[in-house]
């Protein structure tokens, strides 16, 4: 496989990676990993969307509520330019796709979006995690304020923001207002009721990478690399 130059029209022979799976499936933490390793950057909706809702603009004024409430905000309506536009401000050869596509429509809009830049989807990564699991996981989920990476407390422990974030050094924590049982369980209704058609989608066009999400953090790791570097030769290698 050939490398790819440092292509003056912006978005041609970008490698674009998929991350799906549940909330608290640990697709965020995955997705910032890989980050670090091939200098990707990173379009996550989740954050995207919190930034909106934090810097009070006009978008996350309307998607507040909807948030709050477990539910998508309309992709059509408003999310859909946000996204495309982040994109277009993307300047390195790998991307990642944090929680887009969710739903069908998302799939055929992120498709286009990318067939008409001439970039191409490398890798479709699925995190499978049950959903007790998540449950567990997400009611004790916590992030870093100031980079948002996230943590978990272990049950056990009642000082759990004591020790400053591992990846930006910051003290101030916060627990995202959606991270509620009720709120979970809703969360995770709608998800298993639309992701269904994409996992089989991306099946059939033998993008789809199945993962199991209870492994160690590391062992997922190399499983995403070795797959990354079996389909692109202009994967880094790790040392
Ligand atoms: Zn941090």
């Amino acid at each position: 496989m050939k490398e790819h130059q440092n292509a003056a029209s912006a978005h041609q022979g970008m490698n674009i990676i998929f991350f799906l799976g549940p909330p608290g499936s640990g697709k965020g933490t995955q997705a910032r990993l890989l980050t670090k390793v091939c200098g990707a950057s990173l379009l996550g909706m989740g954050d995207l969307l919190r930034q909106e809702v934090q810097e009070k603009t006009a978008l996350g004024q309307k998607i507040k509520p909807v948030l709050e409430e477990g539910a998508l905000p309309s992709w059509k309506h408003f999310v859909r330019e946000v996204f495309e536009k982040q994109l277009d401000a993307l300047k390195s050869s790998w991307v990642i796709f944090d929680g887009v596509p969710r739903t069908e429509e998302q799939m055929m809009d992120v498709e286009s979006m990318i067939a008409s830049r001439k970039a191409r989807i490398l890798s479709v990564f699925f995190l499978e995690v049950p959903d007790e699991i998540l449950i567990h996981r997400l009611v004790g989920r916590y992030q870093c304020a100031s980079c948002g990476a996230s943590y978990m407390r272990n049950i056990e422990e009642s000082d759990f923001q004591d020790v400053p974030c591992a990846n930006c050094g910051s003290q101030k924590f916060s627990q995202r207002p959606d991270d509620q049982e009720e709120v979970i369980r809703k969360r995770l209704r709608l998800y298993n009721e639309t992701m269904g058609p994409l996992v089989t989608h991306y099946q059939k066009k033998g993008l789809l990478k199945k993962v199991d999400g209870i492994l160690p953090i590391s062992e997922i790791q190399a499983l995403i690399f070795n797959d990354l570097k079996e389909k692109s030769a202009s994967f880094p290698s790790i040392s």
